[in-house]
Order: structure tokens, then C-alpha cells, then sequence
């Protein structure tokens, strides 16, 4: 549920009634209704800095999910406007509900699955794979966008980490991994409860 009643919100300063939605991208998790599956705010952070939104420009976030990765694209600047595909029809309602509570109206939402949705969609500037990647996706995104097209894919598994090693060695760009722990209780003490190392190729076409 939302905290926004709560006097401090994952440490945001609350001034008067409401709390107070930071600039930055990586904002608080609690600010997105999610079943679970949601790319969290550190890696959001990172993700959104590789997409490198500027003004007026159109992102595809494939794999909404929760869709909070398109609703920071678009809380980054007024002029930007987003599509989200995203197979699960209780995830892409979800995702409109976020989307409506933080004020946003530029979201087209497709349920579907990529790349056969993709067609006829308004060309991107950017484009982030969150859910869905696939050697056959890469291939139809490179064959079907503009030439400059940005493209920034994370990876957790093994399988999909392979298609980003293949990609990167066929196509070049950045290949980074991280690495995150947070310190979490360990029986009486503290101790640093690591995630799932990430992978995330970026690369313009
Ligand atoms: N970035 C999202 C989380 C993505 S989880 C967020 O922050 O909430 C991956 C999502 O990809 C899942 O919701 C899954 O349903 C979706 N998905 C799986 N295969 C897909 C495909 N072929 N096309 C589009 N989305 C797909």
C-alpha cells in the first residue's frame, strides 16, 4: 500500500502533509505498487542514468512489471512520453494505476509481448529491456528502429546474461555488472545481504 501518510517515507523529509518526491531517479520503492516484481531503486537509479532521457523523447520500457522504470523516465521532464509492453494483464493494469497516482498521462501501455507488439508502435528514442529479452528481440530492434536508437538491457539470469555477452561482442557498447548488498539484521547483529549480481548492456544502434 501507499505510505504516503507515513511522517517520514524512506527517509524523505515530509513538509506539512505530503511527502516530498525527490528529483533524482531511484526513487523510494514504496512510491510503486508492485506484486514483487519490480526493478529496485539502486539498479533503477543505474538504469535510468544509462537511458539518458532528454528532452521530448519517447522511451519503450519492454517488460513493464510494476512499470516504475517508465514513470521515472517520465517524471524526469514534462516533455517525455513512454510505451510499456508488458504481457500480464493484472501487471499492465497495475502498472496504469501507478502511473495515474504519480500524475502521469504520457504513458501509452500495451499488453503484449515483445517483439510481435512492437509493430506500428511510435518509433523510440531509447528503449530499455527489463522482461522479454531474447536473441530474437535484439535482432528485431536492430532491424526495425532508427540508427542512434538507445538501447539498455538488464539481465539476471545466466541464460539472459549470455544473450547481453553475445550482444556486446557483436555489437559493442557498455557491458557492466553490479554487484549490491544492504545491511540487514544477522541473528543479533548486522550482516550484508547481497542481491543478484546484475548484468546491463547499453549500446546505441
Ligand atoms: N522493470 C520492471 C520489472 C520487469 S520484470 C519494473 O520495474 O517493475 C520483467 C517483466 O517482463 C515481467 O512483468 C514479465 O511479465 C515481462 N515479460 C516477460 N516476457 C516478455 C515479453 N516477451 N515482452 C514483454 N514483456 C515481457
Amino acid at each position: 500500500g501507499s505510505s504516503f501518510s507515513h511522517p517520514v517515507c524512506c527517509g524523505i523529509r515530509v513538509r506539512g502533509e505530503g511527502a516530498v518526491l525527490t528529483r533524482a531517479s531511484g526513487r523510494p520503492d514504496d512510491w510503486f505498487e508492485s506484486d514483487g516484481t519490480m526493478t529496485k531503486q539502486p539498479v533503477r537509479a543505474l538504469t535510468l542514468s544509462a537511458l539518458a532521457p532528454r528532452d521530448g523523447e519517447h522511451l519503450w520500457d519492454i517488460g513493464g512489471g510494476s512499470g516504475s522504470v517508465c514513470i521515472e523516465w517520465l517524471l524526469s521532464h514534462p516533455s517525455l512520453t513512454a510505451a510499456t509492453i508488458e504481457p500480464r494483464a493484472d501487471r499492465s493494469e497495475r502498472i496504469r494505476a501507478n502511473a495515474d497516482r504519480l500524475g502521469q498521462d504520457r504513458l501509452q501501455i500495451v499488453t503484449g509481448e515483445a517483439p510481435d507488439a512492437l509493430a506500428g508502435l511510435p518509433p523510440p528514442d531509447a528503449v530499455f529491456i527489463g522482461g522479454g529479452l531474447s536473441e530474437d528481440l535484439l535482432a528485431w530492434l536492430a532491424g526495425n528502429l532508427a540508427p542512434g536508437t538507445r538501447i539498455v538491457a538488464n539481465a539476471v539470469t545466466l541464460e539472459s546474461e549470455t544473450v547481453l555477452v553475445r550482444a556486446h561482442a557483436a555489437r559493442g557498447g557498455t557491458l557492466l555488472r553490479f554487484e549490491m548488498s544492504r545491511a540487514a539484521p544477522l541473528g543479533k547483529r548486522t550482516g550484508w545481504k547481497a542481491a543478484y549480481p546484475l548484468v546491463q548492456w547499453s549500446v546505441a544502434l
